[in-house]
């Protein structure tokens, strides 16, 4: 085991602060890797205030960050696919049992032994669980490592390991959105990655926001549409006009309101994940025949298709880049729908820690 810097929280209440964690030393499969960006993902801050506490409480210390891009700096001896100096990324999980069905279907996230990144059980006993990438380097299973397209800048990468692939997925498993009418409600680190892929997919993007300032941001990453959703009026002109609505606001909000905006045969997946459960109106989903579906990140195998795709397409997501110091700034942003569109983090400024 060796030392790393890491900056935690030590109860649901504290602020972050430099702290030491234990990594483990790379076994056979393993690639280290010195990170040079995580970004923050609003599941940082629900699980380092335990806002989640009846489904997945929060172990302390606790190290969040599953948006992670570095440079490889030691492999293991039976390590094929990365090499000294490679650059990769590093989402949201980083172990499962391989062999369950799901995993044989490449959709390790359903695993029943999936290993997160952060608050997760530590198979390897290293801590009594998990610690993500507000670090300075953290050791994977190269099985959970991703090569990063070359032609895209770092910072902006590091987000798609989670808010990329969470939006990406959902949409793909929908169908061929070429034409379709699509809405994507929150426009925050998810929302702004579902404007970018719906409008690379084709769709006709219809932007749900509560912050009106946020209009002109929304139809620069590729709205054609934007919906103020607090104004009834705009509401009721997009009425049962929708294909697919996208969901990604993290807190208590009344879903009826977007199921209506569905049209016949119309769905919506969530991916926002408040901490209480939401009030859904029977007669909105049967009038229409319309569903309601979730949606966790998705599989290894397609996080790399999304990141290839991304490297063809040039998409990356929009960040503000901030030292570790302003973490505790950034999560008080976050609270407020005030990030413009995810932040992420500056790695070498742990240095002065
Ligand atoms: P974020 O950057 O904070 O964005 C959330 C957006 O939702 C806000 O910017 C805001 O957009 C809107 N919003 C916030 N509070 C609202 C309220 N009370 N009513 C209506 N709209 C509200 O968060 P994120 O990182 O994108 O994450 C969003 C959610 O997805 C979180 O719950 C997170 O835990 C979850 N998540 C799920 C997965 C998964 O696999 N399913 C993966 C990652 C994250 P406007 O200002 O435009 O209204
Ligand atoms: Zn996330």
């Amino acid at each position: 085991m060796y030392q790393a810097k890491a900056y935690s929280v030590t109860s649901a209440s504290s602020p972050f602060a430099a702290a030491t964690i234990m990594r483990r030393e790379t076994t056979e499969r393993d690639v280290q890797i010195e990170i040079l960006y995580c970004g923050i993902c609003h599941s940082d801050l629900h699980t380092a205030r335990d806002e989640w506490s009846s489904v997945m409480p929060t172990t302390y210390p606790c190290v969040p960050g599953h948006e992670i891009v570095g440079r490889v700096t030691k492999v293991g001896s039976e390590v094929s696919q990365f090499k000294s100096g490679d650059l990769v990324g590093v989402g949201c999980m980083v172990d499962s049992d391989h062999v369950c069905p799901t995993c044989q279907d490449h959709q390790e996230q359903f695993c029943h032994s999936a290993t997160f990144t952060y608050n997760s059980p530590d198979k390897h006993g290293t801590a009594p669980v998990t610690y993500g990438g507000y670090s300075e380097s953290i050791v994977v299973d190269e099985r959970f490592v991703l090569a990063v397209p070359a032609n895209l800048d770092l910072a902006g990468v590091a987000p798609l390991l989670c808010a990329g692939i969470t939006t990406y997925s959902p949409m793909r498993r929908w169908g061929d959105l070429n034409g379709k009418k699509v809405g994507v409600v929150g426009l925050g680190g998810l929302g702004h990655m579902g404007v970018k892929f719906a409008r690379a997919f084709g769709a006709h993007v219809v932007v749900f926001t509560t912050s009106p300032g946020k209009k002109e941001d929304a139809l620069r990453l590729g709205a054609h549409e934007v919906i103020v959703s607090t104004n009834p009026a705009e509401m009721q002109q997009h009425a049962g006009t929708f294909n697919f609505i996208l969901d990604t606001i993290a807190a208590d909000h009344d879903i009826n309101a977007y199921i209506n905006m569905l049209g016949l045969d119309g769905n919506i997946t969530l991916v926002g994940a408040p901490d209480a459960p939401l009030q859904v109106s029977a007669f909105a989903l049967l009038f229409g025949r319309k569903s309601l579906s979730g949606s966790l990140i998705g599989g290894i195998k397609e996080t790399r298709e999304m990141l290839d795709f991304c490297g063809r397409h040039n998409i990356t997501s929009d960040v503000e880049i901030i030292p570790v110091q302003q973490i505790n700034a950034a999560y008080e942003r976050l609270v407020k729908s005030d990030v413009k569109y995810r932040f992420s983090i500056d790695m070498a400024s742990l240095k002065s820690e």
